[in-house]
């Protein structure tokens, strides 16, 4: 079972933003940027490479509606889902990330190669 199980299962506790029968939305406990939020299927899909691709439909139409819930829609956000190891994902349970309430910077490459890329 995976932290984000729990925090399904209400074994921890998190600051929910919205809530429906297949999805969550709550507070990243480190965030990244002033609004930084995790989007989650209750199921438990280990990543996005082996998600069933019939729910982003449902996921969509929620990221959407937790974007408007925190004023993100006008003003604009990331949405960023990381998928395995090169991917930096460490919690094996399908995420997105929707980061917003500032100007965001691009430096989210490899750190050890971002410097090919600038
Ligand atoms: P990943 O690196 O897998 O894409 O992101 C995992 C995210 O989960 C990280 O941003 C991390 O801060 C967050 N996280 C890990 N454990 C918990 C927790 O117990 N509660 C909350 N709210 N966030 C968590």
């Amino acid at each position: 079972m995976t932290i984000f199980s729990k925090i399904v299962s209400g074994e921890i506790p998190c600051n929910k933003v919205l809530e429906n029968e297949e999805f969550l939305a709550f507070h990243d406990i480190n965030p990244k940027a002033p609004v930084h939020i995790l989007i989650i299927p209750k199921k438990e899909y280990k990543c996005f490479q082996e998600v069933d691709p019939k729910i982003m439909v449902g996921l969509t139409e929620f990221t959407q509606k937790v974007a408007k819930l925190l004023g993100l829609d006008e003003s604009g956000y990331r949405l960023i889902t990381n998928n395995g190891s090169d991917g930096g994902q460490e919690v094996m349970h399908l995420h997105f990330h929707l980061l917003g309430g500032s100007k965001l910077s691009w430096n989210h490459l490899s750190d050890s190669d971002s410097h090919k890329f600038l």
